[in-house]
Order: structure tokens, then sequence, then C-alpha cells
């Protein structure tokens, strides 16, 4: 089937785009019957399953792929059942509201040789019904998020009458996500990592979406994403990290392992009562944020109000509005002090650079000061005005 599609898709576009489409009656517009889910592949709730459509005026097919819809919590935990315990590739279809409960464990059960694919398609909604994470992910394993909400627990939300425990979504050791768009929101944690938790050796790489309105409780860090062990891994190419909130330090993001930072924009977050409302870099991992492109703009934090650093920050490009910005929408501010783009504890490493010693290694231009209040703008390691 797959075969086909590609030889009838080129045919399509060479036919079509360039010459026009031929058929017994000469050059024409295409009348297509519905899609329907084409035989001996019928679509299923996990797999490819592809769809057939016909012209009536000429016969041509076309194929493409196109998973069933997920639209209830039933029909979510029949795909659930048919993954479980299996590698390969596998896409859902998330459409309509789909409540489903918390995972203790990995989601689809351990992977312990080959490797396991999930990709997260559709325009619903899957939502957290009980404590625990939404999606768990083990070793050898990687989901991919590119359309639905994912929505944690939190009381009020969804009829739910307790906040939660876990972060929405959980890496463990050995475990990916690839944030391609959709949304990680609204998960209220009691323990590190509102929206996203990133064990030590776990991956998350965020091309768009956005992470939103979690919360950690309490001594929890953390709001939106919060990173454990010195080789977890966060690279942020695109996406918003917004609207979240810590009860200690890392409204936005609080990074012990390494922490990229191509593009994006990390803005609105807060840790009102601790350290770093947009980034907290911690000096357990000990963490490192490189900041090669994007915005830090909007957070709050008791201090550091943009980004406080205990482990190392390296600035390469990117900007971190302060207090000296016209628009009050982008300043970052802190509640005491002048801390509000940026705070570096005593023994931390805070530097503007450039990657381009050798192999790569960091040469720094300049330390980057204690305390900084004005908004850092730097373009490949210098200052601007
Ligand atoms: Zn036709």
């Amino acid at each position: 089937m797959k075969t086909t599609f590609k030889v009838l898709a080129f045919a399509v576009i060479i036919g079509c785009t360039l010459v026009g489409c031929k058929s017994p009656s000469g050059t024409h517009t295409h009348t297509w019957s519905p899609w329907e889910p084409c035989a001996p592949t019928p679509a299923t709730l996990v797999s490819e399953g592809d769809q057939e459509r016909a012209c009536s005026g000429c016969g041509e097919t076309v194929t493409r792929f196109a998973a069933l819809p997920i639209d209830t919590g039933a029909k979510w935990i029949e795909a659930e059942g048919l993954i479980t315990g299996n590698t390969g590739n596998y896409t859902l279809n998330i459409e309509g509201s789909v409540g489903k409960a918390g995972s203790a464990t990995a989601t689809f059960g351990a992977t312990p040789s080959g490797s396991l694919t999930i990709t997260l398609k559709g325009s619903g909604k899957l939502y957290l019904t009980s404590q625990e994470s939404l999606l768990r992910m083990g070793a050898n394993q990687t989901l991919i998020i590119d359309g639905p909400v994912l929505e944690g627990l939190a009381t009020g939300q969804n009829n739910a009458t307790q906040n939660n425990n876990r972060a929405a979504l959980y890496i463990e050791t050995g475990g990916n996500f690839t944030m391609n768009g959709g949304t990680i929101s609204a998960n209220t944690s009691s323990s590190n990592g509102g929206g996203v938790y990133v064990s030590d050796g776990g991956k998350f790489t965020m091309n768009g979406g956005t992470i939103s309105g979690n919360s950690t409780s309490g001594t929890s860090s953390g709001g939106g994403v919060y990173m454990v062990g010195s080789t977890s891994e966060f690279t942020m190419s695109g996406g918003t990290i917004t609207g979240n909130t810590a009860g200690n330090s890392g409204g936005g993001v609080s990074a012990n392992g390494t922490f990229t930072m191509e593009g994006g924009t990390i803005s609105g977050n807060s840790a009102p009562s601790n350290f770093g409302g947009g980034v907290y870099v911690s000096n357990s991992g000990p963490g490192t944020f490189i900041m090669n492109g994007g915005i830090i703009s909007g957070n709050n934090g008791a201090t550091g109000g943009g980004v406080y650093i205990s482990g190392t920050f390296y600035l390469v490009t990117g900007t971190i509005y302060g207090s000296n910005e016209a628009d009050p929408a982008l300043r970052n501010t802190n509640n005491s002090g002048t801390t509000a783009a940026l705070y570096k504890g005593t023994t931390a490493t805070a530097q503007r650079g450039t990657f381009t010693g050798p192999g790569d290694s960091w040469e720094s231009k300049a330390n980057l000061e204690g305390s900084i209040s004005n908004t850092i703008k730097v373009v490949d390691g210098e200052l601007q005005s």
C-alpha cells in the first residue's frame, strides 16, 4: 500500500502540477469520493491503516495514512493494549476529549530490546483522570507529540477532586520525548516537575508547541520543566514555555542537566517564593544552560526574574529582558534587589562568548555580573546596545 501511495502521489504531482491530469475524457478536476479504509489493510487505532479515495470521473485512486480516531477512554485503553509489549512505530490519532488514568510506570510497558516510537496526532485532548503521569516513557521508547492537547490533573478541572502528585509527562532514563506541536498544560503537581519531568539519561526535544499553565506546590521546583541528573537533556529550538509556576525554584524550567536553548520563548512564568522565575540552573547535577537563541521575557521570581544561576550559564545569542525594557510585558521582574534579568550565585559560572575553541570548546568573552537588572541582549557572544 505504501509503494502504491508513493507511485500515485508522484503521478499526481507530476500530472496535475505540471501538465494537468490526463483521464479518459481529457484534463479535468477530480471528483473525489470520501476517504474510506482500504483493504487489505484496514485502519486500526494504533497503526497506519491507510485510507483510499477514488475519482468518479477517471477512476484514479489515491491512498493516505490515517489511524482511526481515538475519541473515548475505552478506545485509548484498547490502543494502549495493542501497543504494550511491542516494538515498532505507532501513531495514535486523538480526537474529541479522552480521559486516561495516570501511569506510575512506563505507559506502554517495558521495551528491553529494540525500540518503540509512539506519535500522537489529532486535534483532540487527552486528559488525566487520576494521579501519576498522563504519559510515561521508559528506556528505548520515544514519544512524538504532533498535535493534541495533553492536560494534567488539577482540582476542579475535568471534574477532578484532587491535584496531581507527579509531572504530566515523565521521561525515565533512556526515554525520549519530541514535541513538534500540541500543548502540555494544566497539571498541578506536589513533586518536582509540573509539566515535564526528565530523569537522568532522559531527553526532551522541543521544536514547537506549548508547555503552559502547569505548577508545582510547596517545596517542589520546575513548574513547567524539571530536569534531574547531569545527563538529562532538554533542547529547545522552538515553541513556548509560558504561564507555569513553581512553589520553589524555576517557574518555567529547573535544570540540573544540560538545557540548550536554540530558539523559542520562555515567558510569563513565576517562582514567587524563591529562585528563577523563568529559569533556575541548579548547582546539583550541576546544571548547564546554553543559550544559542531565543527569548526569556515577562517572568517573575523572588530573586532572578529571568534567570537564576547556581550552576553554569553560557550565553552565545539571545535576549533576557530587564527593568529598562520599554514594553512592560517583556520585562522580567523580581521581588527584591536588582536581579530582574539575571542573578548569579557566588560559586556559579555565567559568561557570554562562543563555542569556537578547539573542538568547539567554550571561549568566554566576559563574565556576566552577579546581579543584572537591565536587558541583556547578546549576539555571537557580543553585548548589543
Ligand atoms: Zn479524475
